[in-house]
């Protein structure tokens, strides 16, 4: 893990073999290669201004990518230290969607804020995560709060939050909250982009004159995915989005996350909905008290599991075994120096004090090998059950 901690613009700029910005955070290369790219590539018209993205959406892969190094997120109490997240690293390159899965508390979406420069003061952050575009790359974890503002959020990178109907500033209609999102971003004719926006979203323009009471759940989705896409970023972030949604509503907001992976964008889902991460997404990273346990294209990890927990994961979907996990997660203030799935794991043993490495895509002393395995877990847990 990175020693280096930060709480953001304390990184040192790297020269170009690290590829990381200059000293004011600006990207390198020629502007020429920013010009305005619309979403899902069709003409220019409402494009963000040439300058204001990093790269457009509509690249199928144009070289850019995600790379998160050893992310670490802790947050300083009186008395107490949250390791929020440990040592996180994972890849996102467009066309693909990552589902970041895990039960909630376990660090999710504080990793998601962390790459976004969105954590509150008294966050400690180290590790890396480089946004690399083919003009260049972005630190983002040290980037000062100017340069993320200014040419990340919004723009190389569409936040859809949690709860968008409560997310919305309720006094104010969809569409001004739209518009002022696009002037924000320097485009030209927000009235017409917020139209288009709507369209693409399945919405009515007249849905935008709506206040956010007299939306639905759905509909609110729409308009934030819609405020997400303003900028024409390529990546997505996409942090528990169907809160509060119905099943329907849940596999509809995950059929529009996996067109956009279709129009070559790149999406990291953040969700403790299995089954809406099993619709939409090409790699799944399973997390649990802050670390990624388990990490794989996601066929393969929701098919034959590897991690007990994981396993565990699975194996409590109602389509699955429907037993559910035993216990409760750790307390992220009291993390045990080994394994800390041991007090819930079926298999732990005296190996498991000492921290499991990532190996393979997984961090077990005693990983399952198949899915007799799989099974095996799923047995032990529910013969404990009716202890
Ligand atoms: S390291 Fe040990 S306790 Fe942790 S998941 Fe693996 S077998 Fe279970």
């Amino acid at each position: 893990m990175s020693a280096r901690v930060s709480t953001g613009g304390d990184l040192p700029p790297r020269g170009p073999s690290g590829e990381d910005l200059p000293p004011d955070g600006a990207l390198p290369g020629p502007s020429s290669a920013a010009e305005p790219v619309p979403a899902g590539g069709s003409p220019a018209a409402g494009s963000v201004p040439a300058g204001d993205s990093l790269a457009g959406g509509s690249a199928p892969d144009g070289g850019n990518r995600l790379r998160v190094e050893e992310l670490t997120v802790s947050f300083r109490l009186p008395g107490a230290t949250v390791r929020a997240v440990t040592g996180a690293s994972f890849e996102v390159r467009p066309g693909r969607c990552l589902a970041l899965v895990g039960e909630s508390g376990c660090g999710k979406s504080v990793l998601a804020h962390a790459l976004l420069g969105l954590l509150p003061g008294n966050a400690e952050v180290a590790g890396r995560a480089h946004l690399e575009t083919p003009d260049g790359s972005l630190e983002l974890l040290g980037a000062p709060e100017a340069v993320l503002a200014r040419r990340v959020r919004g723009r190389a990178v569409g936040l859809i939050p949690q709860s968008p109907a409560t997310h919305l500033t309720p006094v104010r209609t969809a569409r001004a909250q739209v518009e002022e999102a696009l002037r924000e971003l320097g485009h030209p004719r927000p009235r017409e982009r917020a139209d288009e926006l709507a369209l693409r979203q399945g919405l009515h323009p007249a849905d935008l004159d709506r206040y956010p009471h007299e939306l639905s759940g759905g509909m609110a989705q729409r308009v934030a995915n819609a405020m997400a896409l303003a900028g024409d970023p390529w990546l997505i972030l996409a942090d528990e989005p169907t809160g509060g949604l119905d099943r329907p509503l849940v596999d509809r907001a995950m059929a529009a996350l996996r067109g956009l992976c279709d129009e070559g964008r790149a999406v990291l889902l953040i969700t403790h909905d299995l089954r809406a991460a099993e619709r939409v997404a090409d790699d799944l990273a399973v997390m649990y008290a802050g670390r990624l346990v388990e990490t794989g294209p996601a066929g393969r990890v929701l098919d034959r599991p590897r991690h007990p927990y994981a396993a565990g994961l699975v194996n409590a979907q109602p389509d699955r075994a429907f037993v559910p996990i035993l216990g409760m997660p750790p307390e992220l203030t009291r993390l045990p120096d080994g394994c800390a799935f041991a007090p819930r794991c079926p298999s732990a043993d005296g190996a498991c004090a000492a921290p499991p490495p990532m190996a393979d895509g997984v961090a077990c002393h005693h990983p399952l090998e198949d899915d007799r395995g799989v099974r095996a877990a799923a047995r032990r847990a529910s013969e404990d059950d009716r202890v």
